[in-house]
């Protein structure tokens, strides 16, 4: 049995859904579905959730979110008149709007796009609908309850009618809803498909699979047949925006193999995604992802490894600040720390100096912004020698100045840090120097 996660471009116009619709009921296993919120209908469209997050941005500073809300109404009312839908949308869209004005925080809003979507697929569908919140848990410290979830979903496992699922939200214990991070209805699909037993995880998107690298930034890169679950954690954590990545947590449990397939394209095989890619004739490297908005702290002092505790004192700072770490780069008398910038946002970046200064009393320390890091991933890459050197010769010929180089004793990735303005022009290089 297959759990079919849809995303926003898929739910974005009438003829959209009606595809849904035909890849859904040409095949009696895929009785699962979960939906994303309305995505783009074209480069320049706001999408649904953009919408929902300005209505909670319009009530906070207005006491009403009456204008986002007519476009968000405008959209709903076309796409259910444009499938004949029966079910009275308006009244849905009142309750929403009543909720979001006496609501506290944004996820509410938020997670309406999914809900709304939720209704409308289950009646073209002739579907039950089963709202995330009643399944989908959190705990009091706000972390996602994998295991009740398991079970509340689980008790659907022999359901004989088709269900669809709201993606991208849960409860709270307090009864609040509060939703994952952007683009987490991939992430209830694997939690779905997780709690159904599924036999696979079909992630329906708007391209021909996972590619080698991010086909806006490569004229049509090629597809990636096969991708091992470190492989996809590795890419998507670093920017391979085409699946949220913590979507492997629920199916790596039971070995659920993830496809990713086209909705407008679906007689392409997409991209299976296994436990193991062992055994499958992979090249060296099997993608290549990356994302700018990376600050470094880079420090130096004197005889700095000698002195026994000197990362630990750096890294509490951070922890204090309530900063993950991204990379830790060092040398024998430095130390650099990457972090991402949407971490550092709204933290004083002298408090931050002011306090590592107070620590370790670095001999030198300075912050400096605009890196982008570009992942270089492939389990082939333990077993061939030059691939660095490839990467770098790549880099050195177009004229990119590398200011990070870090790989993981795994040798699963190769890691390096450039300027954000020669971020595409790397990422075409390292692509051209592999597979062009
Ligand atoms: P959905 O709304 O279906 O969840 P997303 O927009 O989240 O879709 O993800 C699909 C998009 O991911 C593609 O349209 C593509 O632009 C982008 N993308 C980035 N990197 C890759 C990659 N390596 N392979 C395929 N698509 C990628
Ligand atoms: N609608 C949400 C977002 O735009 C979640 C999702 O699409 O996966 O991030
Ligand atoms: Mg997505």
């Amino acid at each position: 049995m297959k759990v079919c996660k849809f995303g926003g471009t898929s739910m974005a116009t009438a003829a959209a859904i009606n595809r849904v619709k035909k890849i859904i009921l040409s095949d009696k296993e895929r009785r699962f579905v979960v939906v994303s919120a309305p995505g783009k209908r074209y480069s320049h469209d706001t999408k649904v959730t953009d919408l929902l997050y300005a209505a909670y941005a319009e009530k906070c500073e207005k006491g009403s979110c009456s204008n986002t809300m007519s476009a968000i109404r405008a959209r709903f009312v076309e796409l259910c008149a444009d499938l004949g839908v029966k079910a009275d949308i308006n009244k849905y869209l009142d309750e929403v709007e009543k909720g979001i004005n006496e609501s506290t925080s944004a996820d509410y809003a938020a997670s309406r796009g999914e809900y709304l979507s939720a209704v409308v697929v289950s009646e073209v569908l002739g579907f039950e609908m089963v709202d995330a919140a009643d399944v989908i848990k959190f705990k009091h410290d706000g972390t996602f309850d994998a295991e009740l979830t398991n079970d509340l979903v689980a008790r659907y496992a022999n359901s004989e009618k088709g269900i669809v699922f709201p993606g991208f939200y849960g409860r709270m214990p307090d009864k609040s809803i509060k939703t994952f991070t952007r683009g987490g209805s991939d992430f209830t699909g694997a939690i779905i498909a997780r709690g159904v037993a599924a036999d696979v995880y079909e992630n329906w998107t708007d391209v021909n699979g996972f590619m080698v690298t991010d086909p806006r930034l490569v004229d049509s890169p090629k597809g990636i047949e096969v991708l091992s679950y470190e492989e996809l954690r590795e890419l998507s954590y670093m920017g391979a925006s085409v699946l949220h990545p913590d979507s492997i947590f629920p199916v790596q449990i039971d070995g659920i193999p993830i496809n990713i397939r086209n909705t407008f394209d679906p007689d392409q095989p997409g991209t299976m995604i296994l436990p193991s890619t062992e055994g499958y004739d992979t090249p060296c490297i099997t993608g290549i992802a990356g994302r700018k908005g990376n600050t470094t702290i880079s420090l130096k002092k004197a005889m700095m490894n000698g002195e026994i505790g000197f990362c630990r004192k750096v890294l509490s700072v951070l922890e204090r600040h309530g900063l993950s770490v991204e990379h830790i780069p060092t040398g024998i008398d430095t130390m650099s720390i990457v972090l991402s910038d949407f971490q550092t946002k709204g933290i004083p970046e002298k408090k931050i100096i002011d306090d590592i200064r107070g620590a370790v009393n670095p001999d030198h320390i300075e912050i400096s912004h605009s890196l982008a890091l570009i992942a270089i991933v492939g389990h082939g890459m333990a077993n061939t020698l030059g691939t660095a050197a490839k990467i770098f010769t790549a880099l050195y010929n177009a004229g990119v100045n590398i200011r990070l180089i870090d790989q993981g004793s795994s040798e699963l990735n190769i890691i390096v840090g450039v300027e954000e303005k020669d971020y595409a022009l790397s990422i075409a290089a390292i692509y051209n120097a592999f597979f062009g």
